[in-house]
């Protein structure tokens, strides 16, 4: 954690400070602290980051810093691998320039129909951020001009080159103003990407936010695969499947402290915030009430909870993953204080299953995947925790006003003994109802990418047409694009043929984006590509949800409609050319011709730990 430093000492104008504020952001993250100043002093720059480190405001608010208000063409231009990245940058730009004046920020992505981008492109943006594919294509057409661009971003530079597009990325560079900025955003840095750099970045300041190594002790540390709207209510299920005795939450924001204390107060939760706009006096009181038992659960924000030292926390839960792997141990270090035991739990969405891994590494110890308590588990804990009440009532209290009652009652309403304590048993579990196993519907661990709470599910609107699969033929004047390396693909893998081949003029990365940004599969699950002349293959996991394979089937690329079905024509090898083929719903676990690890299915730890 950047400690002392504050948002207003990285000089940012005053309506970026104000939106900030707004947003509950307390302190720049290390990625922010780092970038901030450079970008703001208009360097160029590499930065190696993962989602959740806080990159995107880390690029976002230095070059809004620097943008032309009066100026209505692109400025900056921001290219992202995928259409979900896409949207998620430009909500940001549009949130951190709330109080700029005739602010606009357009994404551009392929799936969008062409007319409304183009009526979009024509009302004017200072920001575009966009796919690659859709972004050459309106270069291609001269519907997007870059000549006042001042600033250039590739975002997750790595997951771009992973996904075939970094041609593409190239010949963008190549058409934008050479006195343009640079700023390169990457999670790894293969050879490929350094390359890039060394190519368009001009004495680039490289940053890399140093994860330090610090082992931690008694402390069982678990995660949970979720999507960011699953959140509070795995939230509402650990506080009642785990033991402990007072819990410490840490989030993001003030205003996330503020939201899910109120949420949990609401719940019949003892819980109070803990954030940094409250004063010495009013943190003190809660610590003081936190050691009396008077509350049991803190919502906090980590400069907030910083040094706490309060014996009676036994479980630390990371609502919102930290930026980095000292804020980590900093957290957990909250439990298993005087030598006791502690537990911590972390949600991650798959977007930032990378730096989970970081996490891991930095601090040396495995991280076990859990999975949340089940409706049964809580049905049976608060079942037995009522059974505890009732032993120690029974045991420590005097009755005998309640025994006449009972008798009395037993008499007048003529019943007997067991219909007197299951009608009491009924009242009295109103507020916390016994009776709940189907009330907590399974939550399913999310195949893919895609975390952002707030955004409406596009699924319904999605068209049957794919950002490359209608760009206009080129005259061929690009170079190919390089293979995609061959993949070991673990866990349970189908071969699937799709009904677009080398005639069609498809490559291997037009596959790889259809799928990942049609199906949400994120490409890391999408494993050998085969280009035979009339068709291809491609191994995709087994287990693909049957409305995501039939919406599969409709999706076009280079023209073609993709036609998904198992191949059975042998394996991943060759398939068939078009003879033998029999569909199977996509659910199919039948052993698959791709190579079959022992690993669970895709997106689960022990993959996670194997193959990156
Ligand atoms: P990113 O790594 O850019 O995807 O950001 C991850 C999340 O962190 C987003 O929800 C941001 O709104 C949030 N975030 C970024 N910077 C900060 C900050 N300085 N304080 C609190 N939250 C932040």
């Amino acid at each position: 954690m950047s400690e002392s430093l504050t948002f207003s000492q990285l000089a940012l104008p005053e309506p970026l400070l104000r939106a900030v504020t707004e947003l509950g952001y307390e302190t720049p993250s290390p990625i922010q602290a780092a970038a901030i100043p450079k970008l703001l002093a208009g360097e160029d720059l590499l930065g190696q980051a993962q989602t959740g480190t806080g990159k995107t405001a880390a690029f976002a608010l230095p070059l809004l810093a620097r943008l032309d208000p009066a100026q209505n063409e692109p400025q900056i231009l921001v290219l992202a691998p995928t259409r979900e990245l896409a949207i998620q940058v430009a909500e940001a730009f549009q949130a951190y320039a709330r109080f700029m004046p005739a602010f606009h920020v357009l994404p551009l992505y392929g799936g969008q129909s062409y007319t409304n981008q183009l009526k979009s492109l024509k009302r004017g943006s200072q920001v575009i951020v966009g796919t690659p594919g859709r972004i050459l294509d309106h270069l291609d057409r001269g519907t997007l001009q870059l000549d006042k661009l001042r600033a250039i971003v590739l975002d997750e530079a790595d997951e771009m080159l992973r996904m075939g597009f970094i041609d593409d990325v190239q010949t963008i560079m190549d058409a934008t103003p050479a006195g343009r900025q640079v700023a390169m955003f990457s999670a790894t840095m293969p050879s490929q990407i350094r390359a890039i750099a060394q190519k368009h970045l001009k004495n680039a300041q490289e940053i890399k936010i140093e994860s330090k190594t610090s082992t931690v002790e008694r402390i069982t540390q678990r995660y949970v695969m979720l999507d960011g709207n699953q959140k509070l209510d795995a939230l509402t299920r650990v506080l009642e499947g785990e033991e402990y005795d007072a819990s410490i939450i840490f989030v993001r924001t003030k205003s996330a402290t503020e939201e899910i204390a109120e949420k949990l107060g609401a719940r019949g939760y003892a819980v109070a915030c803990l954030n940094g706009d409250m004063n010495q006096a009013n943190r003190e009181q809660t610590i003081r009430r936190l050691k009396a038992s008077q509350i049991d659960i803190i919502v906090a924000t980590d400069v907030a909870a910083r040094g706490l030292d309060v014996e009676r926390i036994s479980l630390v839960i990371n609502y919102d993953i930290p930026y980095d792997s000292e804020a980590y141990v900093h957290r957990i270090g909250r439990t298993g204080r005087a030598g006791r035991l502690g537990k911590a739990i972390l949600f991650v969405s798959p977007r930032e299953r990378r730096l989970l891994r970081t996490i891991e590494h930095a601090t040396r110890q495995p991280i076990e995947k859990m999975s949340l308590p089940t409706g049964e588990v809580i049905e049976q804990r608060r079942i037995e925790s009522f059974r505890a009440s009732l032993a120690n009532t029974i045991e420590a209290k005097n009755l005998s006003f309640f025994q006449d009652l009972i008798n009395d009652w037993r008499e007048k309403l003529e019943t007997t003994d067991a219909d007197l304590a299951a009608a009491l048993l009924f009242l009295a579990q109103k507020d916390q109802p016994l009776n709940v196993a189907k009330q907590f519907p399974e939550i399913r661990e999310p195949h893919a990418r895609g975390d952002r709470p707030d955004r409406p599910e596009r699924s319904g609107e999605r068209p049957a047409r794919f950002e490359r699969g209608d760009r206009p033929e080129r005259s061929g004047d690009r170079p190919e694009r390089a293979p995609r390396p061959r993949r070991e693909m673990q866990g349970n893998y189908n071969t699937y043929r799709i009904e677009v081949g080398k005639e069609h003029g498809v490559r291997a990365g037009d596959i790889v984006g259809a799928i990942a940004n049609e199906a949400n599969i994120d490409s890391q699950f999408i494993g050998n590509i085969k280009l035979f002349d009339h068709f291809s293959t491609v191994e995709l996991p087994a287990d693909i949800p049957t409305e995501i394979f039939q919406h599969l089937k409709k999706v076009y690329v280079r023209k073609q409609k993709l036609n998904i079905s198992v191949d059975t024509g042998g394996n991943s090898s060759g398939g068939n050319s078009g003879g033998e083929r029999a569909e199977r719903p996509a659910g199919d676990r039948r052993p698959s011709s791709a190579p079959a690890g022992a690993g669970p299915r895709p997106g689960a730890a022990p993959k996670r730990r194997t193959r990156e």
